[in-house]
């Protein structure tokens, strides 16, 4: 089989999605070089991490951690830009599930009940195919072994991109972009939203706006990546 894989890379080379270089041997998605700069975080196990910082004075989380250090033009922005933008849903299922046993392994994240992931418009899930933070959402919730929760939370309505909007311009733009159909469903738990990419944390923010009335419930955040600011 790798004989053959070998032959036909040989006709139609696998490049690397970062730097562009053909893949050999076992190499996907990203060559050894590129996997090597991967910036990852390890911040699950840290309160007060640099994820949870961000959050602070704005969402009461238990935990809140992210595997990936994101600015622009570094390994993590093509890794995004893969899942986002171009369709790689393998790419998100392998995130997810690293995502997950970085949960697992810090044991903050221990008695989380339900996964939740930011839901998509349904105009823009529909047009993408896909919610990249479902499918994370739905890795996280296998390692963690809770149930997983994709439409009680749902988008009111849509929301213009937010990428060249400023903090307070983002936050506006958010503002009740957020419902829960069956409040009750999460009365008592403990919830973890997931995100991919954690920017001024708005969307994050305006999640909680939408359930921060549900009686006793707690609300961890993990995203895949937090970009730096
Ligand atoms: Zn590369």
């Amino acid at each position: 089989m790798s004989i053959v894989r070998d032959i036909l890379r040989l006709i139609f080379p696998d490049l690397c999605y970062h730097c562009g270089e053909p893949l050999v041997g076992d190499e996907r998605n990203l060559c050894t070089l590129c996997l090597s700069k991967i910036p990852w975080t390890h911040n699950a196990s840290h309160p007060d991490n640099d994820t949870e910082l961000r959050l602070v004075g704005r969402i009461p989380v238990v935990a809140a951690a992210s595997l990936l250090q994101f600015h622009k033009g570094n390994v993590t922005q093509s890794i995004v830009h893969q899942i986002k933008y171009h369709g790689n849903t393998q790419l998100a299922h392998q995130f997810g599930l690293i995502l997950g046993e970085e949960l697992k392994a810090s044991h903050r994240f221990d008695d989380i009940d339900i996964v939740a992931p930011v839901p998509l418009h349904w105009w823009r899930r529909m047009r993408r195919g896909y919610n990249q933070s479902q499918i994370l959402a739905a890795e996280v919730a296998k390692v963690l072994q809770c149930s997983l929760s994709v439409h009680n939370i749902y988008r009111r309505r849509h929301t213009p991109t937010q990428t060249h909007k400023n903090r307070q311009q983002r936050i506006d733009n958010m503002a009740s972009a957020f419902a829960v159909h069956h409040p009750e469903q999460f009365e008592g738990k403990h919830l973890l939203l997931i995100d991919d990419v954690l920017t001024t944390g708005a969307t994050t923010e305006a999640c909680y706006h939408a359930l921060q009335s549900i009686p006793n419930l707690r609300i961890s955040v993990a995203t895949l990546a937090i970009a730096t600011t």
